[in-house]
């Protein structure tokens, strides 16, 4: 992956306003690279942040299973997705497949705030990195 990463985020309703705060206390990081996320999570994320994101579906109606082709085509490189532990979600497969998917690929993944504060401060948000480099 280049230094400039293309990162998606996906917020469950009960986490979105988590997700505003993250993202816009870290809105000058985000603002380096190329943003993506689900359909309601992005509009919430545009209209505060003022910085491009492309939007895919609404999670339930098939926006996680388009994120995880996505990250199966090389086409994404950093996940941040806030998913509820409290809410049964009716797209629960499509969310067990997405993190199964990001596990495959050895995605780097932060399901809740403080591994996105670890993964957006990291180094290697800077640097080209290849995520099977290490991999036997
Ligand atoms: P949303 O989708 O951003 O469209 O709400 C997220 C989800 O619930 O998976």
């Amino acid at each position: 992956m280049k230094a400039r990463k293309r990162v998606v985020m996906i917020a469950h309703d009960n986490r979105k306003k988590d997700m505003l705060n993250w993202a816009t206390f870290n809105v000058g990081t985000l603002s380096r690279h190329d943003l993506s996320a689900t359909g309601s999570t992005g509009k919430l994320l545009a209209d505060n942040l003022g910085l491009p994101i492309h939007r895919y579906l609404s999670g339930p109606l098939g926006g996680d299973q388009q994120i995880g082709a996505a990250i199966a085509t090389g086409q994404l490189d950093l996940v941040i997705f806030f998913w509820d532990p409290l809410e049964p979600q009716p797209h629960d497969v499509d969310v067990k497949a997405l993190l199964r998917i990001a596990v495959v690929y050895n995605t780097p993944m932060a399901c809740n705030r403080s591994t996105a504060d670890f993964l957006l401060s990291s180094p290697l948000m800077g640097e080209t990195y290849s995520p099977f480099a290490h991999i036997d």
